[in-house]
């Protein structure tokens, strides 16, 4: 059963086609990359999924809800790329008013257990604005899951936090009973996700498919997605 549909999705800033037809389906409770070089547009599906950006023309579905209507919201969980926690609050504040907005049951818990995930807990009083980049990018991250999300959508969201606990949260992730789709342009990011990959290039889909038959992936885009992966 698939959970999200982006069915014939076009997308145009200007004259200049961002998403070109792009289609695609992700099965409920599975993990997917979306790959693709810088302007592919990645960042594009996923504000079309969450909501914030408009499809000139498609359809588009989140178990069977519209891109951002009120239970979509509610079942989602989305990182911008650079997305910023409240700069001017502690961690802890942030965690505190990201819950009660996301109305997360039994808060004091789960922020407990995502400190311990995120390796945030020496950082709790801290103000975000003193925070390293990578631990800023830690704390955005544990933010955009609070609530448990059955789809989980996330922009470059590994850029700048280290290997270990990039390893630790996505062994988190795989216990979870959500469906994952994470850009990247980092191929050791995706090899190390998932093997279901979905990749992009100048707003077209040109492979879609395991990482590991990209090998012998014999389409019109070959040269083009061996590239990608080497
Ligand atoms: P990616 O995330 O893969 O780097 P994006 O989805 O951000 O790519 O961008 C896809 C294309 O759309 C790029 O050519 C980009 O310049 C263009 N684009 C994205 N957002 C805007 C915008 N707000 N205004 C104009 N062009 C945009
Ligand atoms: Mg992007």
């Amino acid at each position: 059963m698939s959970c999200v549909n982006f069915d014939s999705v076009t997308k145009k800033y200007g004259n200049k086609y961002a998403l070109n037809n792009v289609s695609f389906s992700l099965e409920c409770n599975r993990a997917y990359s979306l790959m693709g070089p810088n302007g592919a547009g990645k960042s594009t599906i996923l504000k079309i999924i969450s909501g914030l950006v408009t499809a000139d023309s498609g359809d588009i579905s989140i178990n069977g809800n519209k891109p951002g209507s009120d239970e979509a919201k509610r079942i989602t969980g989305y990182l911008a790329e650079e997305a910023h926690p409240y700069i001017n609050l502690t961690v802890k504040d942030n965690f505190l008013y990201m819950g009660s907005l996301r109305q997360v049951g039994d808060l004091g818990n789960r922020i407990s257990f995502l400190i311990n995930l995120l390796g945030l807990d020496y950082y709790l009083n801290s103000m975000v604005s003193n925070l390293s980049r990578g631990t800023k990018q830690r704390l955005s991250l544990a933010l955009a899951i609070i609530h448990n999300p059955g789809i989980v959508l996330l922009d470059e969201s590994f850029n700048y936090i280290d290997i270990p606990t990039q390893e630790k949260i996505i062994r988190y992730f795989k216990s979870m009973n959500s469906t994952f789709l994470i850009s990247t342009h980092v191929m050791s990011i995706a090899q190390n996700f998932t093997e279901n990959i979905i990749m992009i290039n100048n707003g077209n889909i040109i492979f879609r498919g395991k990482l590991s038959e990209i090998e012998s992936e014999k389409s019109e885009n070959e040269t083009m997605v061996k590239k990608l992966v080497s």
